[in-house]
């Protein structure tokens, strides 16, 4: 690959990029100062950049690339599909193959009472979905005074106007006056950060009964759902406490609300389940799905629904209106469909849960031991580092929050590994395919970025 990496000419691409292409998520002033790092090629859990670095994918590129890039078998099973019918719509009493297909495949992975599928291209417009088939179903159960959605603080399900909007991520709501009117927020399960002097199960049931206290503010009469991820990613992989899931359970089992669990990361064998529901034991009447889905391979979304949601949504009768020129795009159904060929195929899952799953984590919670790291923690093959200025301290943080993330993050992509920075907490997710041997190149890779990022803030008088 060297040979083929040399003709990136680095530098003009840079320029370009700089010059035309706004970044999601960037300060673009800052990102075209410093310059892009451009990636020509992946293969595996491995990256190489036009210069010709390689890096491991310790993000599984955004939560997604569960199979690991560049499976031939997904492109041969798009280009097929292009061939034969490269787009129709499944609006007008119309359907294709691969959408039946892959509608077929998700009822049968999907937890025993979700039977149907609703398609749409990410987990952005997964959650807008969900935010109007909620109140659709509502209406047609008779009962349109629940309009009310409670999600959480520091929860993230996607970017659009209902996506910001049902995430709790307050940056973004201060861009543009969000949440829209009716949807309101409690705290999150973050114990490490948020837990006080309280022990994890204490405090787990605790935040917990803060669902059951803002029924009770608003009015159960008045909430369609509330909203959550099995495990909080982009929030910084929080894993609750495990008292936390049977509290909720308890509290919606009183009460008539959907649940709505986000499966984007989760979903798809990320916990060694196929959802995180099955890892919680939950019974969601609704579940988002994208990312892992097609491996990224694809934009494909989708939003997985009850038996019981099914009853307004579709016995009552009446169109539901509400549908994407994609939805169930033929071509990203076929990825889609190749992708859970393969994760079958490989048991992936099953990987996941008896093998890679308690391998990196025993290796990745050792990382607790380090001076810069507070809590090092993961499930499945989700983990992250809290990294803090005084170990055993939880109370104490950096100043300017995010700078030494920031810091340890391009370290790490120097060293030739991708983590994510969350405040200042590093966050890895990485393919489920992962070798033991690239495990311990992983683990190799944050122990030593950790090393290079304590000498550095020792520099900095910083710890
Ligand atoms: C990424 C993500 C989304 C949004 O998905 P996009 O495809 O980026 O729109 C929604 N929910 C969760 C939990 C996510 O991680």
């Amino acid at each position: 690959m060297t040979a083929v990496s040399n003709i990136y000419p680095t530098a003009a691409l840079r320029a370009a990029d700089a010059a035309h292409h706004i970044h999601p998520f960037t300060d673009t002033k800052a990102l075209n100062a410093e310059g892009s790092r451009i990636i020509t090629h992946a293969d595996g859990v491995w990256l190489t950049d036009s210069d010709g670095n390689r890096i491991l994918d310790g993000m599984a590129g955004l939560w997604c690339v569960q199979i690991g890039h560049g499976r031939q078998e997904v492109a041969d099973a798009v280009h097929r599909q292009m061939s034969e019918l490269s787009y129709y719509n499944t609006f007008f009493k119309t359907t294709h193959p691969p959408a039946v297909a892959l509608s077929e495949k998700l009822a049968e992975l999907a937890p025993a009472h979700i039977n149907r599928v609703f398609y749409c291209s990410s987990g952005s417009e997964a959650n807008d979905t969900v935010f109007r088939m909620a109140r659709f179903y509502w209406d047609q159960m008779g009962k349109p005074e629940k309009k009310a959605i409670i999600g959480r603080w520091n929860g993230y399900h996607g970017s659009t106007l209902a996506g910001t909007s049902l995430g709790g991520m307050k940056a973004m709501h201060g861009q543009g006056d969000l949440p829209v009117p009716g949807v309101h927020h409690i705290d999150q399960p973050y114990w490490f950060g948020e837990g006080g002097d309280m022990s994890p199960e204490d405090f787990g049931i605790q935040v917990a009964r803060k669902l059951a206290e803002k029924i009770d503010e608003i009015g159960e009469d008045k909430i369609a759902a509330f909203i959550a991820e099995p495990i909080q990613g982009a929030g910084g992989v929080i894993i609750p406490p495990e008292t936390y899931w049977p509290e909720i359970k308890k509290i919606l089992a009183e009460r008539d609300i959907l649940l709505v669990v986000d499966e984007v990361i989760c979903g798809f064998g990320r916990l060694g389940t196929w959802f995180g529901s099955d890892y919680y034991g939950l019974e969601p009447d609704l579940m988002p799905i994208a990312k892992g889905l097609t491996s990224g391979y694809l934009p494909m979304g989708g939003v997985l629904v009850s038996d019981r949601v099914a009853e307004g949504l579709i016995d009552k009768g009446g169109e539901f209106y509400h549908g994407y020129t994609y939805s169930g795009h033929p071509a990203c159904a076929a990825a889609a469909l190749a992708n859970l060929e393969i994760m079958q195929r490989e048991k992936l899952v099953d990987y996941v849960a008896d093998d890679i799953g308690p391998y990196l984590q025993k290796r990745w919670t050792a990382l607790g031991d380090h001076p810069l790291v507070g809590e090092a923690r993961m499930k499945g093959l989700m983990g992250a580092l809290e990294l803090v200025p005084e170990k055993g301290n939880r109370s104490k943080k950096f100043a300017n929050e995010g700078t030494v993330g920031t810091l340890c993050r391009d370290i790490s992509f120097n060293n030739g590994m991708v983590m994510r920075a969350v405040r200042d907490s590093m966050i890895i997710s990485p393919p489920l395919v992962l070798s033991h041997d690239e495990a311990d190149q992983l683990v190799a890779i944050a122990r030593k970025t950790l090393d290079d990022t304590y000498v550095e803030l020792k520099r900095q008088g910083k710890v």
